[in-house]
Formats: structure tokens, C-alpha cells, sequence
């Protein structure tokens, strides 16, 4: 005879299972996020994007998002990001009503481009076919709190220009910039959008910055994320690593009090 906390078991043991999020390509195949910097990564900590790409190769698993080896506890936050998102995009399709704009590669329809070292999958893209132009979509969940004065965020600027830049090259379209559409996960009315600038300089600067993340090894290159104000550290698994990696180019000497006052705490 089966017990109710049977079925809660199963819904849990469900949960816990499900399947990793695949990201199909522009070109065809499957996204492998370790070979790349993704545009979502690239204005963060360049240590620990190189960290979770050898992580990724050793497990197959990328460390920052929910998967087995992650305690469910930190799934919130991501997928505050994905359900937002989902309603966004649910509201958009069904209620688009204008001739001037085609809306691609939104919601199950989204895709990854690649170049080089870089990678991007953008919320969606805005074709104007007047003149072959298209601004890249980006849709945020946002916290209640959020001071809206500082949006919108550096490394969320990065990953417009690397995306738009990957589209434009991938699919021989004019960048016209992109669109960052700020939603508050409390109050979906509360909306704060942001048109984004394009530059040529500004892609290639991302690009020479995936470039030399993925051809230095980690120690050798710089725990960007003790100086910013991303909370990188917070949501960094390599916490450890990093902190004898320090202490390694400090002559062996333990730096974790220094760092740790630091980084409030992460290295604790
Ligand atoms: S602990 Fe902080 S500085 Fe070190 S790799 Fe992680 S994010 Fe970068």
C-alpha cells in the first residue's frame, strides 16, 4: 500500500531528475558550453569562467546552473530567470500585432551562435526587413529591491554586444543594437526597458577577452571577481581553488583572512 509521502517522494525524486537544458545551434548540433565563453559569461570573473569550463569537461555538468551536483536550494534564482522569461515571451507572441518588426527565435525557438571561442543565445531578435537590421532581445527577471538607477548592468551590456555581434556575423544581418527589458519578478507590470549601443570596438574588445580567458590557465589569470560588484564570488563554486591559487602566487603564504574579509565571507 502505497503512503502519501510516497507521491511526494516521486514528485521530489522527479524534480530532482529532470533534463539538463540543451541549447540547439544556429548552424545545426548541440551547444557544448565548455568550449566557449558564452555571452552571459563574459563580463564576469574571467577565473571562474575558466574554472567552469574545465569543470564542464571533467563532469559534464555546468556548475552554475540547477543540475544534480547543485543543491536545489540555489535553483531559485536561475529559474526566477527562465519563468519570467517564459512569460514574457508567452505574452509577446500572442499578443504581437506589428508589421514592421518579425520577431525570430524566441521561446522553443531559441538558438546558440558561435564564433571563435565565443558563444551567445540570445532571448530574441527584432528583424526590421525595411533595411535588414535587427536588434537582439534580452529579458531579465528582476528583484523587488533592485535599485532600477543602476540599470542597466555592465556584464548584461557585455552580453547584449557579444550576442548582437554573433547574430550579425552568423546570419549577414546590420546590428542596430539590442533591447534589455528589465521585469520585476514581483510585479510583472513593473517594466523597465533599455535600448543598448553597438559598437565594432566593443565586440572586438569582448572577443579579445574570450580569446585570452580560454588561452590562460586559470592561475594565471586574475580573481576578477574579489573587485566586483557582481557577487561573483557569492555564486562562484571554486571558491577553494581560487583561494590556493592566491595564496600560491602570495610565496605560499595563507591569504584566506585577507580574502575572506574581502569577498565578506565567501572564502570562509
Ligand atoms: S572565488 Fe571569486 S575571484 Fe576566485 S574564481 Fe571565483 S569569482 Fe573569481
Amino acid at each position: 500500500m502505497l503512503e502519501p509521502r510516497d507521491l511526494v517522494k516521486a514528485i521530489d525524486h522527479g524534480i530532482d531528475l529532470r533534463e539538463r537544458q540543451e541549447w540547439p545551434l544556429y548552424q545545426g548540433g548541440i551547444l557544448d558550453r565548455s568550449a566557449y565563453v558564452t555571452a552571459s559569461e563574459i563580463g564576469t570573473c574571467a577565473r571562474k569562467i575558466k574554472l567552469d569550463k574545465q569543470f564542464m569537461k571533467e563532469t559534464g555538468y555546468d556548475p552554475n546552473e540547477g543540475t544534480k551536483t547543485k543543491s536545489s536550494d540555489a535553483w531559485g534564482f536561475w529559474e526566477r530567470g527562465h519563468n519570467v522569461e517564459r512569460w514574457i515571451v508567452d505574452h509577446l507572441t500572442r499578443g504581437w500585432a506589428s508589421n514592421e518588426w518579425e520577431l525570430k527565435y524566441l521561446g522553443e525557438e531559441q538558438v546558440s551562435f558561435t564564433d571563435g571561442v565565443q558563444s551567445g543565445t540570445p532571448d530574441g531578435i527584432a528583424i526590421n526587413h525595411a533595411d535588414e537590421a535587427f536588434y537582439t532581445l534580452e529579458f531579465k527577471s528582476m528583484d523587488p529591491r533592485t535599485n532600477v538607477s543602476r540599470l542597466p548592468k555592465i556584464t548584461h551590456r557585455d552580453q547584449v554586444v557579444q550576442n548582437t555581434d554573433l547574430i550579425a556575423h552568423n546570419m549577414d544581418l546590420s546590428p542596430a543594437g539590442g533591447l534589455i527589458l528589465y521585469v520585476d519578478a514581483s510585479d510583472h507590470k513593473r517594466r523597465f526597458p533599455h535600448m543598448i549601443e553597438y559598437t565594432d570596438d566593443h565586440a572586438a574588445r569582448l572577443q579579445d577577452r574570450a580569446e585570452m580567458i580560454m588561452s590562460t590557465e586559470p592561475e594565471d589569470l586574475k580573481p576578477e571577481g574579489l573587485f566586483s560588484p557582481n557577487n561573483d564570488c557569492q555564486y562562484c563554486k571554486h571558491t577553494a581553488a581560487c583561494n590556493m591559487m592566491v595564496a600560491h602566487a602570495k610565496n605560499g603564504k595563507d591569504f584566506g583572512h585577507d580574502l575572506n574579509a574581502t569577498a565578506n565571507g565567501v572564502f570562509g
